[in-house]
């Protein structure tokens, strides 16, 4: 009688432990992954994507913009970090076309290309094939949107200055959500199309730096939104410039709401670099320190909704900028070995879903790799 209770409680014990094995992992926990392959059933899938750009970002402008900011930057909440090699297929020191189209399209292609491959051919783009899929996709900008960084998610053209030609393909996609300058190309173009109206009469609403303050600008959840900032590029965040916030409130929540399957949505910094390119510490920590801001926004949106990755890294570093001896945490002493981009590796930051697989050193064709991958647009390769 005993014998047989003892062996009832055992086939009980064994009977639960069975039903419920993870019972006593805590939630949030990471489950420990096996060694010695990738476990690729072990990925955790986010349903959207914010790939974060501060173009010319390199590791000197975040730890200037980190001092300067008393000592702190919302980055070192990133806990997954990686570096990636920024070289294109012409020349070891990238272009941020050729940069950008790498992220976009997984190819490393020419300075200049957007969107094409070395041989110049159109390579479809994550932002595309997210669209494709049934995703909602956005696009954020601090420069004007048909410029390099933004222009390569979206378009394909042969060299980066046909930006004419970059914004008519603003109309081949159904881009749910984009905000940046450079008006001018929608509406005073060689062709006289006014590319606002055509949006408009395709189901946007378009807003324009005429209209009132961003911040009081509602988007509506019946339409796909477009915002241009500027006639043509916007002005620094030292000289007025407000609405990277603001747009960055609103992108992710307004993305969310358009489309069950998830988002993909790119913010770009995109002046760090232009104040790399004049030499002008100032304004690269300027642009550094509200960029960082921008990420302090993403995050607060990311850990409310536990789907979402966030990719924070940069094309490449401009102006080989230094913090030289004489420096405190109060004012850089700057140098620079260039007023161009250089080749130095370049860090990646991720968190959330899927942001182990940016650990690593990899090339930066792998970073659309790899959101695809996490993405589950394709099988993990590695
Ligand atoms: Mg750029
Ligand atoms: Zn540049």
């Amino acid at each position: 009688m005993r014998n047989a209770f003892l062996l009832l409680l055992l086939l009980a014990i064994v009977f639960s432990c069975k039903k419920y094995p993870k019972k006593d992992v805590p939630t949030g926990y990471e489950q420990p992954v096996k060694t010695s392959k990738v476990n690729k059933g072990a990925v955790k899938k986010p349903k959207n994507i914010i790939l974060m750009i501060g173009d010319g970002m390199g590791l000197t402008q975040i730890t200037a913009g980190m001092y300067i900011n008393g000592n702190k930057l919302n980055l070192e909440e990133f806990k997954s970090i990686g570096l990636h090699k920024s070289y294109s297929s012409s020349d070891l020191i990238t272009d941020s076309a050729a940069g950008a189209t790498a992220f976009a399209c997984g190819v490393k292609t020419y300075n200049g290309a957007i969107g094409v491959d070395a041989d110049t051919m159109p390579v479809k783009t994550i932002l595309e094939e997210a669209e494709e899929r049934g995703l909602a996709t956005g696009l954020v900008a601090t420069s004007s949107i048909v410029h390099a960084t933004p222009a390569s998610f979206i378009a394909h053209a042969k060299q980066r200055k046909m930006y004419e030609d970059i914004a008519l393909d603003f109309l081949d996609t159904e881009i749910d959500f984009f905000v940046g300058g450079g008006k001018k190309y929608f509406d005073q173009r060689e062709d006289e199309r006014d590319l606002l109206a055509e949006l408009r009469s395709n189901g946007y609403q378009v807003s324009t730096y005429f209209d009132k303050d961003f911040r009081t600008v509602k988007p509506t959840t019946a339409k796909n939104f477009a915002y241009l900032t500027a006639n043509g590029e916007p002005l620094p965040q030292r000289q007025g410039r407000s609405y990277l916030i603001p747009a960055i409130e609103k992108a992710p929540k307004f993305l969310k709401k358009r489309s069950d399957k998830g988002f993909f949505l790119m913010i770009e910094g995109s002046q760090i670099d232009w104040g790399g390119h004049a030499n002008d510490s100032e304004y690269i920590i300027t642009e550094m320190i509200e960029f960082d801001k921008a990420i302090g926004e993403v995050l607060k949106f990311a850990k409310a909704d536990g789907e979402t990755l966030v990719i924070v890294t940069a094309d490449h570093e401009t102006g080989g900028y230094a913090i030289n001896p004489g420096s405190t945490m109060d004012k850089i002493e700057p140098g620079f070995t260039s007023d161009y981009h250089t080749g130095v590796m370049i860090p990646v930051f991720a968190y959330g879903p899927g942001a182990e697989y940016f650990r690593g050193i990899y090339e930066n064709t792998a970073i659309y790799e790899k959101m695809r991958a996490v993405f589950g647009f394709e099988p993990m390769s590695n």
